[in-house]
């Protein structure tokens, strides 16, 4: 499970401009899809070495709060959700009254605090940390945001401060799951079937309430066998998670989608025929898009709808949902269970795409044929220049494409050596990355 990491402290001590800073250089498979819903709130930070998710608690916060409705607010929310928290002061405003609040509110509950003294561009670390010791938070990571200074040794010290997780490369995640499970989250925002869906997924004989302690972000994780498959289940919804009443009330919860997300290999995403695709379908996608998970679509209650309102749901998913033609789509009824056993074969198609092995050489072949059919536009007069592919990872797949200018290549080649390498290596249900290397 990743360490959840709080930002705390005043508006304007510069919350957003450090979480901007931290989760920056993220995933190239967001980057031009319009229309998409991305959470500026929570969000991944992805180091060599150790990753976390970083929450803006000044995101979550009322407006209409005074201030120290505000603070009690973010601070509560903090220790609840956070493993180490960020307490942000303004170097520049110095010392304030609420600082001094806060502070002694971290203190007292004991969860790890790490104070960070923002805007201090040119000023001497010593002077302008000496009246924050008065916070009794021990020693200050003193840095500038805007310019990028103190942050290698603020996420140094977040390093060393975070309970021990396996230190592993970034770029290995992906490669140590295990090939001979599914880990399969279902996914949905409430009311549209997930707990009905996970009841019929599961099968009537293996009726067994689980009693997983946990905290508000964790799902219950179900292991069970399919057709000499084994799976296990990541329930968001809590289905059976033993008289836990509160549990079937909480509402949308990003952080607990994004642990689910981080530990599985498909999502398989539920939505409501009955509604067609709403705001909140769009944030969970928008969600799913990043983490580059394989998909499967499952639109629920198809039951009782007229011919028209069929067609529109599905003209309204296609419209709304683009950036996700990559999964298969099923319409189901998980009431009546009519269309759900045909999910596990996209669920299996999808990881198996999701996980994929090609040898460099059958890459570099389908390059040289997508290349021949049709070849890379000229860039001020020269050609770019392919040279070979070879794979950079699992679910996603990262095709890593070497060549000359490759920096140049525009969006469009780009989807179309995507939907190639899809096409050859019959790719369903995943996300593919193509990524440009430039060798000289
Ligand atoms: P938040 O309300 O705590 O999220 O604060 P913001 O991130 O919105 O920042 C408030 C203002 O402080 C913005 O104008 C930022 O550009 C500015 N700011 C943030 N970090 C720094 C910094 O390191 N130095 C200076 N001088 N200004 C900063
Ligand atoms: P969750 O909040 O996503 O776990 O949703 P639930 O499984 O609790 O279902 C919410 C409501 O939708 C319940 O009243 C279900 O009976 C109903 N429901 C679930 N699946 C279907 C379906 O396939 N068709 C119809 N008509 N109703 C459904």
């Amino acid at each position: 499970m990743k360490p959840v990491i709080a930002l705390v402290g005043r508006p304007n001590v510069g919350k957003s401009t450090i979480f901007n800073r931290l989760t920056r250089s993220r995933d190239a498979l967001v980057a031009d899809f319009a229309g998409l819903t991305r959470d500026r709130i929570y969000g991944t930070v992805k180091e060599p070495g150790f990753d976390f998710i970083l929450i803006d608690t000044g995101g979550l916060t009322d407006q209409t709060d005074n201030m120290s409705d505000l603070m009690r607010k973010q601070a509560k929310l903090a220790i609840d959700e956070a493993d180490l928290i960020l307490f942000i002061v303004d170097g520049r405003a110095g010392l304030m009254p609420t600082d001094s609040d806060v502070a002694q509110q971290l203190r007292n509950d004991g969860k790890p605090v790490c104070l960070v003294i923002n805007k201090t561009e040119g000023e001497r670390r010593e002077i302008i940390s000496a009246e924050f010791y008065a916070l009794g938070l021990g020693e200050p990571q003193v840095i500038s945001a805007t310019q990028g200074r103190g942050i290698d040794t603020l996420l140094a010290e977040i390093k060393e401060r975070i309970p021990a997780v396996e230190k592993i490369e970034s770029d290995e995640v992906a490669d140590t799951f295990d090939e001979n499970e599914i880990r399969l989250a279902v996914l949905g925002r409430p009311n549209v079937g997930k707990s009905t869906l996970i009841n019929r997924l599961l099968g009537e004989e293996r009726v067994v309430a689980f009693d997983e302690p946990g905290t508000t972000r964790d799902s219950i994780h179900i292991p069970f066998e399919k057709d000499g498959v084994n799976y296990t289940l990541i329930d968001t919804a809590g289905v059976r998670r033993r008289s836990k009443v509160s549990e079937k009330l909480e509402k949308f919860s990003v952080l607990k989608t994004l642990q689910a997300l981080e530990d599985a290999n498909v999502v398989m995403l539920v939505l409501d025929a009955h509604e067609g695709i709403v705001e909140q379908d769009l944030h969970l996608a928008g969600l799913i898009i990043e983490s580059g998970r394989a998909v499967v679509i499952a639109v629920n209650k198809w039951d009782g709808l007229e011919k028209s309102e069929r067609e529109w749901v599905t003209t309204n998913i296609e419209r709304r949902l683009p950036f996700l033609n990559f999964a298969k789509t099923h319409f189901i009824s998980a009431l009546h269970g009519s269309g759900v056993g045909l999910l596990f074969k996209s669920v299996r198609q999808a990881f198996q795409s999701a996980m994929t092995k090609v040898p460099t050489s059958r890459l570099t072949r389908v390059l040289e044929d997508a290349i021949a059919d049709h070849p890379p536009p000229l860039v001020r007069g020269r050609r770019i220049k392919f040279r070979y592919a070879h794979l950079g990872g699992k679910n996603p797949p990262r095709i890593i494409i070497h060549g000359n200018q490759t920096e140049s290549t525009p969006n469009s080649y780009k989807r179309y050596l995507e939907n190639t390498f899809r096409e050859a290596l019959k790719l369903q249900g995943t996300p593919v990355m193509i990524e440009f290397k430039t060798s000289d």
